[in-house]
């Protein structure tokens, strides 16, 4: 604490973000990022964007992108915003929908960014147990609240709901904000985009980070009805008029046009998903069913710290959260076809030297 600050940024805890280490020959698969990388038209459209047009503010309604999102969802541009990176559409979606009298409840497992929102915009919060198979459960929802938001995949676990569940628990609540955040849908979830005509207090926040592999572009963004979208709109005009700069409109508008680069990346993904989880369980390691693009999992033969230390010194890296009952855990990113090799070799090393 300094004695400038204010009381505010004295009480904050941030969030933690994984490692962007500097290590020789390192298996980087701390932080969901795809090993694939962005699709080649994405990357064209960043680099004509790079060009005299940045003396130009860039358009601060994103408008041919909300376009450009709006057909791909098959919604009107009124249901959609965009941000920079999908958490600041979180960020202005605690200001804007999430704080209310009742507690906004989330998981007690969960992204550990919404206890930090919460603590910088106030808002009251009540966590609410995963059950034992570490799953969230609807019923558990039924109780005074002034907002929900969950992630569907749940990070750090890959466990999904599905859409009757997710149905159920915005229609449990028809008088409050309800937040899926479906930053890892694309690997094996459903959406519930789905379940949007209808449903006025639903909204869906998205990220081009994961699936499309643009996490150093930032962005992200939320579909719904377009009442909750004039919320976040008034939050970020209150904020940042300009979040996304021309390159990273233009490169986010030619990936979710490049239908087939995405397609293959994603099936890509989600077949490394099976050779990692099947080499992890052949290793006597418990791996949660995932629908994302990482793995959760435990070896009763070292706690989760120690595995994390133990891969590090053989330069993969994993996250490993020191938090109440998922300390055993390893959150593992997919990788590539050679990065799973180096990791089950890694694993299978540590094993036999014990
Ligand atoms: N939601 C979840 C559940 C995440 O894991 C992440 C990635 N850390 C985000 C949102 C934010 O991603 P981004 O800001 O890159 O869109």
């Amino acid at each position: 604490m300094n004695r400038y600050w204010t009381a505010l940024a004295g009480e904050l805890t941030p969030y933690v973000p994984g490692e962007q280490p500097r290590i020789a020959d390192l298996v980087k698969l701390n932080t969901n990022e795809s090993p694939y990388g962005p699709s080649p038209l994405a990357l064209e459209a960043v680099r004509a964007a790079a060009s005299e047009a940045l003396r130009l503010y860039p358009d601060p309604e994103a408008t041919e992108l909300r376009e450009t999102l709006a057909a791909y969802h098959g919604v009107e541009k009124a249901q959609v915003f965009v941000g920079n990176g999908s958490d600041e559409v979180l960020a202005h979606t605690f200001a804007g929908l999430l704080k209310h009298y009742e507690p906004l409840l989330f998981p007690d497992i969960t992204y550990s960014f919404y206890p930090v929102y919460a603590t910088l915009f106030g808002v009251n919060c009540q966590t609410v147990a995963l059950d034992d198979a570490m799953r969230i459960r609807i019923a558990d929802y039924r109780r005074a609240a002034g907002a929900i938001i969950i992630a569907n995949p749940n990070a750090p676990t890959g466990v999904a709901l599905d859409l009757n569940e997710i149905a159920a628990l915005v229609d449990d609540h028809p008088d409050i904000p309800v937040v899926v955040d479906e930053a890892y849908v694309d690997f094996g979830g459903q959406s519930a985009s789905a379940l949007l005509p209808g449903r006025p207090n639903l909204l869906i926040v998205r990220t081009l980070s994961k699936s499309r592999a643009l996490a150093g572009l930032r962005v992200g963004y939320a579909i719904g009805d377009s009442g909750l979208i004039e919320a976040l709109t008034r939050v970020k005009d209150s904020f940042n008029s300009y979040p996304l700069g021309r390159p990273a409109q233009a490169g986010a508008i030619a990936s979710v046009k490049d239908d087939g680069f995405f397609r293959a990346s994603v099936a890509k993904v989600i077949e490394g998903r099976r050779t990692m989880t099947e080499g992890l369980v052949a290793l006597g390691f418990e791996v949660l069913p995932s629908c994302a693009n990482f793995v959760f999992a435990r070896h009763g033969a070292l706690s989760g710290a120690d595995w994390a230390k133990a891969l590090r010194a053989r330069a993969v890296l994993v996250r490993q959260f020191g938090k109440p009952r998922i300390a055993d855990y390893l959150r593992i990113t997919v990788g590539t076809e050679t990065e799973i090799g180096r990791l089950l070799g890694a694993c299978r090393a540590i094993l036999d030297n014990r």
